[in-house]
């Protein structure tokens, strides 16, 4: 069995930002460690809204967006991003939920095969996506859930061919908003003048009825102070879905304040046995001669 020569992680996720609004932090801190952090991206956010001023130069959204995560994914250091080429399937109830690339449309056998190939390619220790509710209930996000969990899954049978050799990685993570910070946000965010019902850039994200959702618990808390700095200016890379909103004043940076430059996760492979929060993602899993051993698997 080939040893991997560097430790590997990779997130999975849906749209260009995701990977910086979320878990931007976490994909850096393990990218200045020398870990080779990969991103898989399910579409190039065709559905995003993005206003005239920033679509000069470029053929399309797509283009600009991919553009804005290349930019991103350079300030995380990250040293691969793969597209799965499908069409971004926007907000619940709107046009491009029946375009036939959407990601929603595809059979969640296909998204995993595909996610499942590149895992066995990449050969992570660790992989990363969205919680069961996709964070904020975004169709893709809980597709994107869905497809990955399965594909961790398929990756590590001997019995599914794909033309590569087996692979089963160590563990599996959900990247979740803890619902006390949800809670205190919308409980604040009136006095700010702020409608928890109608939140995000587009106002079609409902703060309020999310506390309402799954609450999964946290498993591990990634301090990413160290690499603040590149999360911010990841984060101005996406310029298009700023929507002119400066990082360092105004929600963007009441949110983060809220979350302490922390990120959070629920170790959804192996299941935890007792209440102990980890620190570190690649906890249990130890270097050796440069290479990755696996280790007291818990
Ligand atoms: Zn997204």
């Amino acid at each position: 069995m080939i040893e991997n020569t560097k430790p590997v992680l990779l997130s999975v996720l849906a749209h260009p930002d995701d990977e910086t609004f979320g878990m931007g932090g976490t994909l850096a801190l393990y990218a200045r460690r020398g870990v080779a952090v990969h991103l898989v991206c399910a579409t190039r956010g065709e559905a995003g809204d993005v206003d005239e001023p920033y679509l000069q130069g470029y053929y399309s959204i797509a283009e600009r967006r991919e553009a804005e995560l290349r930019c991103a994914a350079m300030k995380l250091g990250l040293a691969g991003v793969h597209f799965l080429e499908y069409r971004d399937s926007g907000m619940p109830g709107t046009p491009d939920n029946q375009h036939p690339q959407a990601l929603i449309v595809a059979p969640l056998d296909e998204v995993a095969a595909k996610i499942a190939h590149t895992i066995r390619e990449l050969r992570p220790q660790v992989v990363l996506t969205f919680d069961p509710i996709g964070g904020y209930k975004h169709p893709d996000h809980i597709a994107i859930h869905n497809a990955t969990v399965r594909a961790f899954e398929l990756a590590g049978r001997g019995e599914y061919q794909d033309g590569l050799d087996p692979y089963q990685p160590e563990k599996l993570y959900f990247y979740v908003m803890p619902k006390g910070i949800l809670r205190f946000a919308v409980r604040l965010m009136p006095l700010l003048g702020r409608d928890p019902h109608h939140f995000g850039r587009n106002g079609d994200v409902d703060l309020a009825a999310l506390i309402e959702e799954g609450d999964f618990p946290i498993h591990a808390v990634v301090d990413y102070r160290p690499v603040a700095e590149a999360k911010d200016d990841a984060a101005l890379c996406h310029a298009s879905q700023l929507g002119g909103v400066s990082l360092r004043r105004g929600p963007m940076r009441w949110a983060q304040a809220l979350m302490g430059k922390k990120e959070y996760f629920m170790r959804a492979y192996p299941l935890p046995k007792n209440g102990h929060r980890e620190q570190d993602l690649f906890a249990g899993i130890s270097l050796v001669n440069g290479a990755i051993a696996s280790s007291a698997r818990e």
